[in-house]
């Protein structure tokens, strides 16, 4: 089979890009006999989680240089921010020392990897990444480039695919807006946390926050405003929720849940109260104007508050519109004595 057939059915047999990745550039470097083959994709901005640590970089390395070569360039990846690679908008093609792409190509002893290729990776004018072959031997790729030019556009193909595949999973877990989980992952989620929380007889707790008079501000200040409201919330629940290991979604409009597995209900209201805390302490400023926000907080918790862990959601909005009625801006802990009023 061809070098270029075998990449067909790599790239149209696999779903997962780092897997995709990994299978093409050992394929590329065994059929090819290179000394080195890497594949970098740019990050992804467009797949930004609030309170999420910013992605690494993308790669697959095959390298038959040795291992100090290959944590070389592996580091290069990883800590450089490699604008000199990546800012190549055409094919490089090296098939001497002198006039080197310094990046990938110092050997042991300071020598120069005397023959590279460099080929950026994109989808029509924007930039995915880049293809790097190299080869410790001179003047390897003299009559090769439309063969490589092949091989990155194929490889483009495969990685537009499988970013594409990515954002359309990602849009149906999250919501739009924040870029927290929606409502339907959030709730498929916490089922799973509900029945591994039974089977284990570990506790699960969640809560329910409410943002005061939300109406009030896409009132006098507009919608767009507002959104910007929610977005502020939901960031905030998100990084609390992620650095407490839990999860946070939006729930509807100005509504969201944050849930935590094998957590109590004292350690939960913690964080909550934290969290809770953190909304207060700043100010969402918004075309010159601060707008203060506060929320209203149920907090229910499996088993200790709530023996039915399909009650756990409702328990907490009882809690949370207890908190409403109470004066707005207040954490409420779900209890049989609130529940028993509504
Ligand atoms: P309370 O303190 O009792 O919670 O009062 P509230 O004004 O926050 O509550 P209410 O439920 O009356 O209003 C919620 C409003 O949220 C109504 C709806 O128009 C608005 N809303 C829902 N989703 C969005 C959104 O995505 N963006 C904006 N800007 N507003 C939204
Ligand atoms: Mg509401
Ligand atoms: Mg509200």
């Amino acid at each position: 089979m061809s070098v270029q057939n075998e990449l067909s059915s790599i790239i149209i047999s696999s779903i997962e890009i780092k897997d995709m990745l990994d299978k093409i550039v050992d394929m590329i470097q065994v059929r090819l006999d290179l000394d080195v083959v890497v594949i970098v994709l740019e990050q992804d901005h467009e797949l930004y989680v609030p309170g999420m640590e910013e992605e690494q970089r993308v790669y697959a390395i095959s390298c038959v240089l040795g291992d100090k070569f290959q944590k070389k360039v592996i580091e290069s990846i990883e800590h450089t921010d490699m604008s000199e690679i990546l800012r190549m908008t055409q094919t490089y093609i090296q098939n001497n020392v002198t006039d080197s792409v310094q990046l990938f190509t110092k050997l042991e002893g300071e020598q120069e990897l005397p023959s590279v290729v460099c080929l950026p990776i994109r989808n029509q004018e924007e930039r995915l990444g880049t293809l790097f072959v190299g080869k410790n031997k001179e003047n390897a790729f003299m009559d090769s480039r439309a063969f490589y030019e092949n091989i990155a556009s194929q490889i483009s193909i495969g990685v537009a695919n499988a970013r594409l595949y990515a954002k359309m999973n990602d849009m149906a877990i999250r919501d739009g807006l924040t870029r927290i989980y929606n409502r339907r992952h959030l709730t498929e989620l916490l089922g799973k946390y509900l029945s591994e929380a039974m089977a284990k007889k570990v506790p699960v707790s969640l809560a329910l926050f409410d943002i005061d008079k939300f109406k009030m501000v896409n009132d006098t200040y507009g919608h767009q405003c507002g959104d910007e409201v929610i977005r502020y919330v939901a960031s905030l629940l998100n990084r609390g929720a992620l650095k407490h290991g839990g999860i946070a979604g939006r729930y509807g409009g100005e509504e969201f849940v944050v849930a935590f597995f094998e957590k109590d209900l004292d350690e939960t209201y913690h964080i909550v109260e934290d969290i809770h805390n953190q909304i207060r302490s700043e100010e969402v400023v918004y075309e010159g104007k601060h707008i203060s926000v506060r929320a209203s907080v149920g907090v229910a918790s499996y088993p200790q508050t709530c023996a039915n862990p399909g009650e756990l959601l409702t328990r907490a909005d009882w809690a949370m519109y207890h908190s409403k009625k109470n004066g707005r801006d207040r954490i409420t802990i779900d209890s049989e004595k609130i529940s028993s009023q509504m």
